[in-house]
């Protein structure tokens, strides 16, 4: 054993504070990467501006060929140096600056970490470090937001089930307006089509619109949840039976002892795709509930009234007769339609909740 080897060996076991005062002390030597400090680390080079100062760093040189773990990679802004020099790299030149951006690494071999420049390394040691680093990052995030995620999946599943009665009025308003009112529904999406969500009268005044000469256009209502009321194809407890299930099953998927636990036994193949199938599962829970909301919209009586106020507008050309009887809305016109919109008081009450920030 070389006499240097044996002075490092000697100094790893010493505490870092004592082991500094040695004159060709390098830094402190770790068996593993010492992930736990990248916060400080980030603070530290946040504060400072001068990341190879940060006490787990050592200062010595390293071999391009050397294989290394990516522990984080960062950026200093030149202005947070205050002299003005770029930070050395143990790679290329350690003592003189050479970089602003790169990485904190572990060389597995050497037990120790080090600051170099983001290319340095040889560039299939820094390929396969940045594959590593990059697969890694997305399965520590995938897992962290499983860990977030999974203990909230019943109450998941109660916002779900709290929807039901308001999914059943939906989807009942929905097909009657349909069966009932088809002349109505075709002039609304035509408008729809041209004016977004309004209603829309013409006036006699002429304008030139999108290049062509029209009657000015007047907006007299709104009709929030038109688009989904009148146009798509709807089938809310259809929908909700399906998230259910998916949901009962991601739920099944995580339950265990812990749910850390249950993530440890899993392969980092299986983390991924129940992260991808969680969040997927989640866009679509909220997707559910905001059309939900969007009919509940559609039918409330503030919707309705617009409509009456439409339907009597003298410039209306579709004269549409709407008017309200115990709290149901009957809607009439010359050109067939006939629909009783009666309330439905599950879904005019229907509020969207669900137990966390939306992703
Ligand atoms: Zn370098």
């Amino acid at each position: 054993m070389s006499m240097s080897k044996r002075k490092e060996e000697e100094l790893a076991t010493q505490s870092p504070a004592r082991a500094r005062d040695q004159s060709n002390y390098s830094g402190p030597t770790f068996a593993s990467p010492p992930h736990h400090l990248r916060k400080a680390f980030f603070e530290f080079a946040k504060d400072g501006g001068r990341p190879e100062d940060f006490f787990a760093v050592s200062n010595g040189r390293l071999s391009k060929q050397e294989p290394y773990i990516i522990i984080a990679e960062f950026k200093i802004p030149i202005k947070k140096r205050l002299d003005g020099e770029y930070i050395p790299c143990a790679n290329c030149r350690p003592g003189s600056g050479k970089f602003l951006e790169g990485r904190w690494i572990y060389a597995p071999r050497l037990r120790r970490t080090f600051l170099i420049g983001r290319d340095c390394a040889d560039k299939s040691v820094s390929a396969a470090a940045s594959r590593e680093f990059r697969n890694r990052m997305t399965y520590t995030a995938a897992l962290e937001n499983l860990v977030a995620i999974l203990p909230l999946l019943p109450q998941m599943i109660a916002a779900l089930d709290a929807a039901r009665p308001a999914a059943t009025g939906a989807d009942r308003l929905v097909a009657k307006l349909r069966r009932d009112a088809g002349p109505l529904i075709r002039t609304l999406a035509a408008t729809l089509k041209q004016h977004g969500e309004y209603l829309i009268v013409f006036d006699d005044e002429v304008v030139v619109q999108a290049g062509r000469r029209m009657n000015k256009p007047i907006r007299v209502g709104m009709l929030p949840g038109a688009t989904l009321a009148l146009q798509v194809p709807l089938a809310f407890e259809r929908q909700l039976q399906h998230l259910r299930v998916l949901f009962n099953a991601l739920n099944d998927a995580g339950e265990a002892p812990t749910v850390k636990e249950r993530l440890g036994r899993l392969s980092v193949q299986e983390v991924l795709q129940m992260e991808k199938a969680l969040k997927k599962s989640e866009r679509q829970a909220l997707q559910f509930l905001q059309n939900i909301d969007a009919i509940r919209r559609f039918f409330s009586p503030a919707t309705m009234r617009d409509l009456q106020k439409w339907g009597e507008d003298p410039r209306n050309t579709h004269r549409t007769i709407v008017t309200e009887e115990q709290g149901s809305w009957s809607i009439s016109d010359v050109a067939g339609s006939d629909v009783l919109i009666p309330t439905w008081p599950a879904l005019q009450n229907f509020k969207m909740s669900w137990p966390r920030q939306p992703i």
